[in-house]
């Protein structure tokens, strides 16, 4: 009995473990991404912007469509 115990603790140890180090490996993932945002300026007015919140024209970026117009 004291044994299986013992072995039930040790499973739940690697269990707790493993789970840690998915979930830091998780959080190292959000991190990263967050990072990777590529900023990029508007050839307009020079503003810098998140790339997902540029309008893209190649091969420029604009911070909005009236400076896309401009150019
Ligand atoms: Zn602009």
């Amino acid at each position: 009995m004291g044994i299986r115990l013992l072995f039930l603790l040790l499973a739940l140890l690697v269990i707790y473990f493993i789970g840690r180090h998915f979930f830091r490996q998780g959080q190292a993932k959000r991190v990263k991404v967050k990072r990777g945002v590529d900023m990029v300026q508007c050839i307009h007015c020079g503003v810098h912007l998140p790339e997902s919140e540029a309008i893209y024209d190649e091969p420029n970026f604009y911070c909005c469509e009236e400076h896309q117009r401009l150019g």
